[in-house]
């Protein structure tokens, strides 16, 4: 006991020099844009609420109703007795909504990415991971034993390098799979496989993928896409599906994953696609088959997230956030990279440095902790600016108006 507390101690010591210790902060309020710590409340620009919806009155009365009817507990898995009612409706919910044949909801979107890709890669198989994809999908590849192959983010020539070594490896041309009756995974069977994961809209940095040309990619060299639509789901497109909705590309990509914990406003995560895909993770995905099911609130406040994001209430949040997204953009020096995102990086670099600025910014009376490593690259700590369609504009002019003051040299720059 006192050998272990003396180990850790050290290491804890070492973090803190470094300016890599984290803390909890209790919070004392619901989520929303004003939040209570220690006694103090703080206008919060750090949530990835970004529609407004984890405290939204139809969410909770979903939650209540769902706890009233199906009970506090999950009871135990969803292959034991733990399939609900709720769960079914959820997962014929996601699917609709995601325009695919079948989804599959999971406690979390980290659980997402391990039980998606442990269940289907194998060591003989070959994945592809853009720089700064998530960790939950870093830990997924490695813990799967394929060959990992990263490139540096967003470099479709070195991807298309990857790609292209893969399929020499392979031995013989394969040939490009797209979601059809005849199921791409059934087709694996005996063969090595490769498949690329990137995110649409990355969650530290708030730009995009150029999802297109990976889907050409991948068509053209014959690889699964995985896409994690974390940051995007019920932001873009005309569905509000995601960035995958607005280009026109969900019918090409294999596997879509993403949380119910963002824009969604409650929490856990989901597999959408093929119907073979799912039924493969319900007999495959450890994290699915080994945990207690979801409890019935959490699900039913998803479920009912998705009917306010495809609604007229849904368009006004996003007007609203996209106005958000711009006041603050105008109002600061910010550059960000094209294209519209509720994620504003301002980049510091020196950790100690950006824990510096976001206590000034505390003083300020605004909520944004000091982002860094390993969530992002060592010198490259930030604060992570995140809007909400719930933020006023008066909120946007008082965090401009902070950043001014902070008066930091470094001009921040999205992207990087
Ligand atoms: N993917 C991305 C890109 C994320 O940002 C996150 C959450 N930080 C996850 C997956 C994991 O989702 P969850 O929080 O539901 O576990």
């Amino acid at each position: 006991m006192v050998q272990l507390d003396s180990d850790l101690t050290a290491r804890l010591s070492s973090l803190s020099r470094q300016g890599l210790l984290r803390e909890l902060r209790r919070v004392d309020s619901p989520q929303s844009v004003q939040i209570r710590i220690a006694g103090t409340t703080l206008l919060n620009f750090s949530s990835n609420d970004y529609l407004g919806l984890a405290n939204h009155p139809r969410l909770k009365s979903a939650a209540v109703e769902a706890i009233e009817k199906y009970g506090a507990g999950g009871g135990a898995s969803r292959l034991i007795c733990g399939s609900l009612k709720p769960h079914h409706e959820l997962e014929e919910s996601l699917a609709s909504f995601k325009g695919t044949a079948a989804a599959l909801s999971f406690s979390s979107g980290y659980a997402a990415a391990i039980g998606m890709i442990c269940a289907l890669m194998r060591k003989e198989d070959v994945i592809i991971l853009d720089q700064l994809i998530h960790a939950s999908i870093i830990d997924a590849a490695r813990l799967c034993g394929a060959k990992l192959e990263i490139f540096p983010h967003n470099d479709l020539n070195h991807l298309k390098e990857l790609l292209q070594i893969s399929k020499q490896a392979r031995g013989k041309v394969a040939k490009p799979h797209r979601r059809s009756p005849a199921s791409p995974l059934n087709s694996s069977v005996g063969s090595s496989r490769t498949l690329i994961i990137t995110e649409s809209i990355f969650s530290m940095d708030g730009d995009r993928a150029p999802l297109r040309e990976i889907v050409g990619l991948k068509e053209k060299y014959g690889a699964w896409l995985m896409l994690d639509e974390a940051h995007a789901t019920g932001l873009y497109g005309p569905r509000h599906r995601g960035i995958a909705d607005e280009l026109g590309v969900s019918d090409q990509i294999e596997i879509q994953m993403g949380t119910l914990g963002k824009a969604l406003g409650a929490a856990g995560g989901y597999i959408c696609g093929s119907r073979p895909l799912i039924d493969y993770l319900i007999n495959r995905a450890r994290p699915f088959i080994f945990s207690t099911a979801p409890v019935p609130a959490a699900v039913a406040a998803a479920k009912a997230a998705i009917g306010v994001a495809q609604s007229a209430e849904g368009d006004s949040r996003r007007k609203a956030l996209w106005a958000r997204v711009s006041q603050l953009v105008k109002g600061t020096d910010i550059k960000i990279s094209p294209g519209k995102s509720p994620i504003i990086p301002f980049i510091i670099g020196n950790e100690v440095e950006a824990i510096r600025v976001a206590a000034g910014l505390r003083d300020c009376g605004i909520f944004v902790p000091a982002i860094r490593y390993p969530t992002v690259a060592r010198n490259k700590a930030r604060l992570r600016l995140t809007l909400s369609a719930a933020h006023t504009s008066s909120d946007v002019r008082k965090l401009s108006a902070a950043l001014a003051k902070m008066n930091h040299n470094t001009l921040p720059l999205a992207g990087h």
